[in-house]
């Protein structure tokens, strides 16, 4: 939209009765939810994983879709009989607190230090340190740079 016309626009919302607002309340709300939808590294992996779907233990791609479990698809290979999900053999596959990954990739984005990074998401320090190295190597083996449009890690984070 040309700057002139936005700011018409936005001029005339001052002008817009209840319901009009309400109208355009509900017609923008998809919207913004779909641009400020955060990029999320354990659905990116999901996604990527998903795609083209291997057994981690033994390579097989004749794989089956195994329920859910902690809100992760599971598959069970068709070969050795074991099940996993996108993230099993990755570097945080077993890491804990998944819901708080994501704020902490944002600090290691900003360079935060460790100790404000753990303090941001309310982990400890010990876990800080962890996580980082995790993190680290999963954006190391990420060999297509699929993930880096999600992490774009400070330089100094890798010092
Ligand atoms: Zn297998």
């Amino acid at each position: 939209m040309q700057y002139a016309l936005f700011k018409a626009f936005l001029d005339a919302i001052s002008t817009l009765t209840s319901h009009q607002k309400n109208t355009l309340n509900k017609a923008l709300s998809p919207e913004l939810k779909a641009t400020t939808h955060q990029p999320n590294l354990s659905t990116a992996i999901e996604q990527k994983f998903s795609e083209q779907p291997s057994c981690p233990h033994c390579k097989s791609d004749q794989i089956k879709r195994w329920g859910c479990s902690d809100g992760r698809q599971r598959y069970r290979c068709k070969s050795c009989h074991k099940t996993f999900n996108a993230l099993t053999g990755t570097p945080i596959a077993r890491l804990r607190h998944p819901e708080k990954w994501q704020a902490y990739l944002n600090g290691m984005s900003h360079s935060a230090t460790l100790r404000v990074a753990a303090r941001e998401c309310g982990v400890t320090l010990h876990t800080s340190f962890r996580w980082r190295h995790r993190f680290l190597a999963v954006l190391e083996n990420d060999q297509g740079n699929d993930l880096g449009d999600i992490v774009e890690l400070d330089e100094t984070f890798f010092a």
